[in-house]
């Protein structure tokens, strides 16, 4: 379990994201996975680093508040 909770995790646009991957090695703790043509962010996994915004091509990821 981690330790200290984020404020913010990523969540993605799936009517955006165009599935092409390359936000997966990006993530530090491996919270993007990509199965069944689908991309998903485990909100228990995500750390809130935002490694995974800019790079995103297509600008599919944001942050939002975890509630
Ligand atoms: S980098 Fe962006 S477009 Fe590519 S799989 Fe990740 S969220 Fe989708
Ligand atoms: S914000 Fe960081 S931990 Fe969360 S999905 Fe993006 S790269 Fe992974």
């Amino acid at each position: 379990m981690r330790r200290v909770t984020p404020d913010t995790i990523a969540v993605v646009d799936l009517a955006v994201c165009d599935r092409c991957g390359l936000c997966l090695p990006l993530c530090p703790p491996e919270a993007l996975h990509l199965e069944l043509n689908i991309l998903t962010v485990d909100d228990a996994a995500c750390t809130g680093c935002e490694k995974c915004v800019a790079p995103c091509p297509v600008g599919a990821l944001a942050m939002v508040a975890y509630a």
